[in-house]
């Protein structure tokens, strides 16, 4: 059993329970018992004095592209669209290579920024790159992140009026198939899993309507999530109307891409029907704050999001549109969109944590066992340094986590094991991780 105590805690359970001085129990992958003062129980413990420290559930990254780890840096002042034309023949000259190393690099970056648990959505197959899905997989164990890879897809190029050139785009049924493949080889639907496939086409402007329809017919027969972008941006609402004569949030509804096993990557061009929509079915939306500033895209409505009851979580996405990729600081990145689109009363800190943790588990469809510190879930915590230049004197500890500097970890927990300790990772090397990004990267360039 491990006992972090003298700590203060944000649960966020239902009731935002926090304790000021509390104590964390996990025994195994799960948490036992959340309560306030010491732990006064005599079993044999290893103990973790939090003093100077809040915990709080470990983050949930609801959107990535772990692979633009190694294209960051390009295009760095075009729209979403410009930005792809550029990237898009990049893209398809990677492997299985590039993307183990990328991945490695983005996710050991999360996890020293406080997530616990990350998807990502890989869409960019190029013939004979190898088996990028089964690398990123790789790279997940090995840093000791939950990872939720969701298989990603584009059949629509230019010759047939999509975006992508033909050199990165599949077959239709050869996308469809490998996407049955990688739920059968990775998919774990077992409590506690630390793999858990997704389906996810990639964007109205790069997919064909029968592999969106086609795409949630499958994962609707397999139990598994449907994830894919959009309305992001104005240029995608004009393509959606000019060549589907319809909004994004209908295109998609009529393909069956509404409903409560499906989460949505930005969302940032609603109109008040599409709120309402996406409440009503329990669609889920992950917001990425600084990828929406680095390309321009928009402030999605966050708050309109919250009051219609649609679960909100958080995403950096790729870090070829985000190139710092640390989920704790989109936490104030939220904050800050959020109140310029809708005045200071548009988001509490509070709420801003709960996008990151339980909003996520609810885009992910685990807030039965993630997103809060309650006995019976399982043991993904953080526990940020707060005592030191950046944060002390700041007597609210969730106002200096949000409102404050990137706050370093005392300790990261995913399933009750030490992934971060004392602000270092303790499961992979993290210069040989950067030499091998920087290699990677510069083979593309
Ligand atoms: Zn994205």
């Amino acid at each position: 059993m491990i006992v972090i105590e003298g700590c203060a805690v944000a649960t966020v359970d239902a009731a935002g329970t926090e304790h000021a001085d509390g104590h964390i129990v996990v025994a195994g992958d799960r948490i036992v018992a959340v309560g306030a003062g010491p732990y006064t129980g005599d079993e044999s413990v290893t103990r973790v004095d939090g003093r100077g420290c809040l915990a709080t559930p470990g983050l949930v990254n609801t959107h990535h592209h772990l692979y633009q780890w190694a294209t960051r840096g390009y295009a760095q002042q075009e729209i979403l669209f410009g930005w792809l034309r550029e990237l898009y023949p990049i893209w398809a000259r990677i492997d299985e290579g590039t993307v183990h190393a990328a991945a490695s690099a983005g996710l050991a970056q999360l996890a020293l920024s406080g997530c616990t648990t990350s998807t990502d959505h890989h869409y960019v197959f190029p013939r004979g790159g190898g088996d990028p899905l089964a690398a990123e997989i790789d790279a997940a164990a090995a840093v000791g992140l939950r990872f939720h890879p969701c298989r990603g897809s584009m059949d629509l190029s230019e010759k047939d009026g999509g975006l992508p050139p033909d050199s990165v785009v599949e077959d239709t049924d050869a996308a469809l198939t490998a996407t049955k493949d990688a739920i059968d080889r990775f998919h774990d639907p077992s409590p506690g899993a630390m793999v858990r496939v997704a389906v996810a086409p990639c964007s109205p402007f790069s997919v064909t309507p029968r592999l969106m329809r086609e795409a949630a017919e499958l994962a609707r027969s397999e139990g598994v999530r449907l994830h894919t972008h959009l309305a992001e941006t104005v240029e995608e609402e004009s393509y959606c109307r000019e060549v589907h004569g319809c909004t994004p949030v209908e295109y998609a509804e009529d393909l069956g891409w509404l409903g409560e096993n499906v989460w949505l990557a930005h969302a940032v061009h609603l109109d008040a029907p599409a709120i309402a929509r996406l409440g009503a079915t329990g669609t889920g939306v992950a917001h990425c704050p600084s990828s929406n500033g680095r390309l321009g895209a928009g402030i999605a409505p966050v708050r309109d999001l919250l009051d219609a009851r649609v679960p909100v979580g958080l995403g950096v996405d790729g870090a070829a549109s985000q190139e710092a990729g640390e989920l704790g600081a989109e936490l104030r990145q939220a904050l800050y969109l959020a109140r310029l689109r809708g005045g200071p009363a548009a988001l509490s800190a509070r709420e801003s944590l709960a996008l990151g943790t339980i909003g996520g588990a609810r885009c992910l469809g685990r807030a039965d066992e993630l997103g809060s510190l309650e006995p019976g879930k399982l043991a993904d915590i953080a526990l940020w340094h707060l005592g030191g230049l950046g944060h002390a004197g700041i007597e609210d500890p969730v106002a200096a986590l949000v409102l404050g500097p990137a706050a370093p970890l005392r300790l990261l927990l995913v399933g009750g094991r030490a992934v971060v300790q004392d602000g270092s990772l303790s499961t992979v090397d993290v210069t040989r991780v950067a030499t091998d990004l920087a290699r990677a990267a510069r083979r593309l360039r």
